[in-house]
Parts: structure tokens; sequence; C-alpha cells
């Protein structure tokens, strides 16, 4: 890749090595090359090789996937970013937590962690659920960005998500949603821009779906008209260690491919998420 001004790699899964291993085996399933990297491989390493690859900061995101586990992650996570500055922590916390508000109150004042992740797939609820909505209603408030999975329903073997995230979007317009995988597979691209337009707080993250409209394949015109009109509200990163390639840097290089022009190029490789993220980068 040419090299942008920055690059924030924003979405990576850096994890204690039982998730890690756990996740770099699930990925084996569908990618490959991923048989190169040695289950064991520690949290720091990942980081490394994501470093060499080009980025200059990483979005972490780490969720429970039990009740009663997301204080010990989010701490996790305070602590590894405090080893890595580079590290930008995202907290986590699971439906079937009992004192969700604390844990939110924890995670953002107290461990400073920058924002939250949720996975309804993994994490095995409804986005609708009743005790997240006044989950969504604290983090509405607090202002922090908010990142959830959406798409791939058929990868996950699962209902599509678009419904109930359309109306996560209409129930919380303040909410600062950021769009994991931008519903892909569920949703035809060409309906962002209406979405976009009517709710401003939205961000989407194209994690793994530019692998799927590199130049030549049918989505290229769409997400570059899309990139083109929105890179001020996409972001992008590796899904590292379990995303669509490996070594990341095949990943890092699609950005290059697909952004249209130099401008969306240098949005979507660090100026979106750090104006997301407050990183003050100039
Ligand atoms: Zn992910």
């Amino acid at each position: 890749m040419s090299k942008p001004k920055y690059f924030i790699d924003s979405h990576a899964h850096l994890m204690t090595p039982y998730r890690v291993k756990g996740g770099i085996k699930w990925i084996r399933r569908a990618v490959k090359e991923y048989e190169q990297l040695d289950l064991t491989t520690p949290a720091g390493e990942l980081l490394q090789h994501m470093k060499t690859a080009g980025a200059d900061y990483i979005i972490n995101y780490f969720y429970p996937l039990q009740p009663g586990e997301s204080r010990e992650i989010n701490r996790w996570q305070r602590e590894f970013a405090d080893r890595h500055p580079e590290v930008i922590p995202f907290a986590s916390l699971h439906p079937g937590d009992e004192d969700k508000e604390e844990i939110i109150r924890d995670s953002l004042e107290n461990l400073k962690l920058t924002g939250f992740k949720f996975h309804p797939y993994v994490q095995q609820f409804k986005i609708l659920d009743p005790g997240m909505l006044p989950v969504y209603q604290v983090l509405q408030e607090t202002g922090c960005p908010v990142n959830i999975h959406t798409g791939f329903s058929k990868f996950y073997g699962r209902e599509s998500l678009k419904d109930e995230f359309l109306s996560l979007l209409s129930r919380f317009p303040r909410l600062k949603i950021i769009a994991s995988h931008m519903l892909f597979g569920d949703m035809h691209l060409s309906e962002w821009d209406g979405i976009l337009e009517q709710y401003p707080n939205l961000f989407l993250d194209a994690t793994n779906t530019l692998s799927f409209c590199r130049p030549g394949s049918k989505l290229t015109e769409q997400m570059q008209k899309l990139i083109g009109n929105y890179s001020k509200r996409i972001v992008f990163g590796s899904d590292y260690p379990m995303g669509m390639a490996y070594p990341v840097k095949i990943l890092y290089d699609l950005l290059e491919q697909v952004c249209p022009d130099s401008d969306s190029f240098e949005d979507l490789a660090w100026r979106t998420a750090a104006d997301l993220v407050k990183l003050d980068l100039a």
C-alpha cells in the first residue's frame, strides 16, 4: 500500500491465549492460510505482526462469551493497552451480566476504555433483547462509540440482523453506532446511502467487506461510490487474527485498491477512525 499519513486498524481481536486459540481455530475453517499462524501466538506478537504490516494504532475488541466474564475481560483490555499504547481498547459486556450499568460506568470512568463492542451472533442475543435496551440508553447518553457485529448471517448459520439493526437505529438515533461488516450479505450496499443520511451518528466498519469488492468484482463500483460519498463515516480494519486473509498485509493493501481517490483513502486509513475515538492526529 502506498503509505497513508497514518494507519489505524479499526478492528482487531487481541485477547487472552485461550480466546486467541479458539478464534484462530474457528477462522481456519474458512481461511486456510491461518494454518501458518501458531495457535499459541501471544497477543503482543499478534500486535507486532500488525505493526510490521503498517498499523500505527489498533482498535481492539474483546467480548465475553458467558455472563460474569466482563469485568475480567475489561480489566485485561486496560492492562494490555497500558503495556501497548498503540492499542485503543473497547469494553464489552454480556446481556446475561447482572450489573450491566455498573460495568459500563466502571469501563468508561475507571478503566477509561474507549467504547463498547457487541456480537449478537457469537454472544447469542437478540439486538433488541429487553435487557440490552437500558444498556443502549446509557451508552447513548455517554456518547461513546458502540461497535455491533452485523452481516454474514449465512456464514454464521443465523438469521439476518437487518431488521433488528434498523430498529436499533430508530430507537436510539443519538447512539454512536459502528456497523461492523456493513450487514454484508444481508443488505444491498446501495441501501446505505439513505440510512447514513437519516442517521448522522451511524458509522460503517468495512472490515471483511472490502475483500468482496476488489477491483473487477461485481460490487467494486457500488462500494467505490459509497466510499467516495461517505468516507468520513467509514472505518476499516483486519479482524486479525480471525480475518479474511493472512498475513494481515493482504488486507491492509485492499484499502488502496478499493478506495476511489486519495482523500477517501486517508479517511478510511485513519482520519475517520481517529475522529471516532477522539485520537488527536493532525
Ligand atoms: Zn471481528
